[in-house]
């Protein structure tokens, strides 16, 4: 291996490169001219992957399984696993996920909470859902109404979107909440009992 490549095999293994600004190769931070729009582009490829990395690292403290941040952020199991560890001191759960929201609906508070939790994240971001959805609406809910689990809120969310569950609104209280006729908890108003007959 001649010297220049063992000096870029050893840039990219310490992460950082001949320069010491991420994102730019040896070879390219070597070159004399570079065009504007090509820095540009780079910087804006380097900040997102930044971004990407912050909020999976968010989501891991947050306590998210993540098998749902690898599907969210794209980042390998390897890395995820040895943040977590890193992070909680313990290895990640390797258990199975549950299939839907209703897994979590387990009696009236919790449906409540996943109500609400559905409904303050469709109320801000429609039925986007991604890393900064999922942790902007988390934190607001946590700061009115106390803790909730991350896994169920993802979710809530993710569910309410795709439309296995309905969120739909309680003709007395007005409340939104997550409807299910095939479960004792989620045919009802959570907020007032109301039995809701929903037309298709
Ligand atoms: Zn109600």
């Amino acid at each position: 291996m001649d010297y220049a490549k063992r000096q870029r095999v050893f840039h990219i293994k310490a992460g950082c490169t001949a320069q010491g600004a991420p994102g730019i190769s040896a070879e390219a931070a070597s070159l004399p001219v570079y065009r504007t729009e090509a820095i540009g582009s780079s910087v804006v490829v380097a900040l997102a992957e930044l971004e990407n990395l912050q909020q999976a690292h968010e989501l891991i403290r947050a306590g998210l399984r993540l098998s749902i941040i690898r599907g969210m952020t794209r980042i390998g199991t390897r890395t995820l696993r040895q943040w977590w560890k890193d992070v909680h001191g313990v290895k990640p759960s390797n258990g199975k996920l549950p299939e839907t929201v209703l897994s979590f609906i387990k009696d009236r508070d919790s449906a409540a909470r996943l109500s609400a939790f559905a409904a303050l994240h469709q109320r801000i971001f429609a039925s986007d859902l991604t890393t900064t959805s999922l942790m902007t609406t988390w934190r607001e809910y946590q700061r009115i109404c106390g803790p909730l689990d991350i896994n169920a809120a993802y979710f809530a969310a993710r569910d309410v979107r795709v439309k296995i569950v309905m969120l739909v609104q309680c003709q007395v209280c007005n409340a939104a909440f997550i409807y299910d006729a095939g479960s004792k908890h989620t045919d009802h108003c959570p907020f007032c009992e109301t039995r809701v007959v929903v037309a298709d």
